[in-house]
């Protein structure tokens, strides 16, 4: 039973579904387009998909997955995908500042194991397609890897501008910056359905207290990533899960910065003295397309025994907390922004790397509000 004065707690000019770092980006760029009667919804107390559970990485692509973009995408694709994010990161340090999300530029790498003389020939076009914006991307780095502690055949290849961030932190930001612009985030909200009425959208929301409680906005955006189909029913996105360990300190750990193997299929970063080790969805694609938060044995067994391959870290290296997030994905990697209907925009599939796309898609997707007006 709804109260006459909750009448004014429940109506919105635009709400969110979603409080990751995408929804909470969009919130941001509506604000400062002046758009501050901004409802957010999430169902969970701490959102719980992929922007607290992710890696960290400030990146926007290595060779061999610029490479393959390239192959499945085209060229333009491929450097319009690569200039987003690192439009998004620029977006959202300038937003935050880069102390609260403790970004750090240690730089980035990626070993080469495979096809290394034919990939090493390509590294000057990608230069050539990203130099407006990532002059010096790609550079030969193979004398670091005694310095790093990397123990490989490979060729290591260093990243220009990668950085790491504190992804939490990174959320914290964005939560204080919407809030104190006066916009309204409402956790445990889990959205059942979206209904176009009268020119409005009613937003039916499961209550703990109240069963359901109804919601309504001019305009609804769906930032839900990995887990659309429940609210859009539609297969346009793919959840993707991604799984992640991170080791005890290790005192003697040489590795600073951000590691890539095979298409951002395995990484690496430190986070001080400890490794936190990601990926190898590939290892074990059908059963990594779901929305479960668990851990896959396979996989997690399979990153610690590449992680000593490269590092050959003896009895120092100790996992010490694993983890799972869920990520949303495509036919490629491009992400779905579109308008639905007269009144709602999706804002989906950020494949591995919503870190760095959130700041654009936030911008794209608040610059179709004020266009269709309010
Ligand atoms: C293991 C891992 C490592 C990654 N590493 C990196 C990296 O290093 N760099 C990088 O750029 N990217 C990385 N990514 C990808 C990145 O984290 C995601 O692309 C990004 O966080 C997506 O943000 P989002 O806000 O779209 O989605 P999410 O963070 O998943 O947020 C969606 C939110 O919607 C909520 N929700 C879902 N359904 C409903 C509903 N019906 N009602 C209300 N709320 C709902 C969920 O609770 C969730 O909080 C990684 C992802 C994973 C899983």
């Amino acid at each position: 039973m709804q109260s006459f004065w909750e009448k004014d707690l429940t109506h919105y000019e635009v709400a969110i579904v979603g409080a990751g770092i995408v929804g909470l980006s969009i919130a941001a760029s509506l604000i400062e387009k002046n758009i501050k009667n901004i409802l957010i919804l999430d169902r969970s107390v701490i959102p719980y998909g992929a922007s607290t559970r992710n890696a960290g990485f400030a990146c926007y692509g290595s060779l061999t997955e610029v490479l393959s973009d390239i192959k499945t995408m085209g060229a333009d694709n491929a450097r319009e995908l690569l200039f987003n994010r690192w439009m998004g990161l620029q977006i959202t340090r300038k937003r935050l500042g880069e102390a609260g999300m403790e970004y750090e530029s240690l730089g980035g790498y990626e070993l080469l194991e495979n096809q290394v003389e034919a990939r090493l020939d390509q590294m000057d076009a990608v230069n050539q397609l990203v130099s407006d914006f990532l002059p010096g991307y790609l550079r030969d780095a193979d004398d670091l890897k005694s310095e790093l502690g990397i123990h490989s055949d490979g060729r290591l290849i260093s990243i220009d501008q990668e950085a790491q961030l504190n992804p939490a932190l990174l959320l914290r930001s964005l939560e204080q910056y919407v809030t104190e612009n006066g916009a309204t985030i409402r956790t445990g909200s889990h959205v059942k359905s979206l209904n176009d009425i009268n020119d409005k959208i009613q937003i039916e929301v499961k209550d703990g207290s109240r069963k359901m409680i109804t919601f309504s906005a001019g305009k609804v955006v769906v930032a839900v990533n990995g887990f659309a189909e429940e609210l859009i029913g539609n297969d346009l996105v793919k959840p993707g899960r991604g799984q992640v360990f991170i080791t005890k300190p290790i005192p003697e750990l040489k590795f600073k910065g951000n590691l890539h193997i095979e298409e951002g299929y395995y990484y690496f970063r430190n986070v001080g003295n400890r490794l936190l080790i990601g990926g190898a969805r590939n290892f074990d694609f059908q059963n990594e397309e779901t929305t479960e938060i668990e851990l896959n044995d396979k996989i997690q067994s399979h990153l610690e025994h590449k992680s000593q391959e490269i590092f050959q870290l003896g009895d120092s290296f100790a996992v010490e907390m694993r983890w799972s997030g869920i990520m949303a994905f495509g036919n490629d990697k491009t992400p779905l922004v579109q308008r639905s209907g007269n009144n709602m925009y999706l804002a989906l599939r950020m494949g591995g790397m919503g870190v760095a796309l959130a700041g654009t898609i936030g911008e794209e997707v608040a610059e179709m509000i004020e266009e269709d007006g309010l």
